[in-house]
């Protein structure tokens, strides 16, 4: 039997429900924004797919939204501007020098790729830093931006067309 299910809020979390209840194919899903698509704390994120985790748990979960976008990429034959640019992580005293092989550490149990640099070579990456106090960083190659974040909502709204999905401004 179709269900019907009505959804609260159009930001991060309000699309990406929307998106995967719609594929399950058998609700209707209705998806309620009081403002624009896109238009609360999502609009201000710097889009930053992160992959390298210190919370392990949370690893798995980001692969899953990568994987998300490759399939909404293919469904909607177009790209998502979901870009691998990887990420440095700077090491600036000894707490963090920890902290950050520690990261390191979880990255590498899950085969993800991890550089460490020294401080010129962080410089070199990232010209535009102030690497005066800087005792190097590590380069986790494996983390994504999306160049712009309103186009992947677009894409898991535009699915639309191709699911159960209704969208309304209440
Ligand atoms: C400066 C900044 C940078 C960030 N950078 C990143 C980053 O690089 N990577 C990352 O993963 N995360 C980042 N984040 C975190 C990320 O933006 C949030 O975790 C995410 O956007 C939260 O999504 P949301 O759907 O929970 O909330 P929101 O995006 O706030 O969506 C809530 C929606 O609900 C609607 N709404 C609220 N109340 C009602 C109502 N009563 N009726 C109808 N609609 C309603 C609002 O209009 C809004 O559209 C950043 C956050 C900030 C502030």
């Amino acid at each position: 039997m179709n269900k019907g299910v009505v959804l609260v809020g159009g930001g991060t979390i309000g699309t990406a429900i929307a998106y995967y209840v719609s594929k399950l194919g058998n609700a209707q899903v209705t998806l309620l924004d009081r403002d624009y698509i896109g238009s609360g704390n999502t609009a201000a994120a710097a889009s930053l797919i992160t992959l390298s985790r210190s919370k392990k748990a949370i690893i798995p979960l980001v692969r899953e939204t990568i994987s998300a976008v490759r399939d909404m990429e293919e469904l909607l034959d177009e790209p998502s501007r979901v870009m691998k640019v990887g990420s440095v992580h700077v090491v600036a005293s000894e707490t963090s020098m920890q902290s950050i092989n520690n990261l390191m550490e979880v990255a590498d149990s899950f085969d993800l790729s991890t550089t460490w640099l020294s401080a010129e070579e962080v410089k070199v990456k990232r010209p535009w830093l102030n690497t005066g106090n800087v005792m190097g960083g590590a380069f986790m190659k494996d983390d994504t931006v999306c160049l712009d974040i309103r186009n992947i909502l677009k894409t898991k709204t535009k699915t639309k067309t191709k699911t159960k999905l209704n969208l309304w401004k209440n």
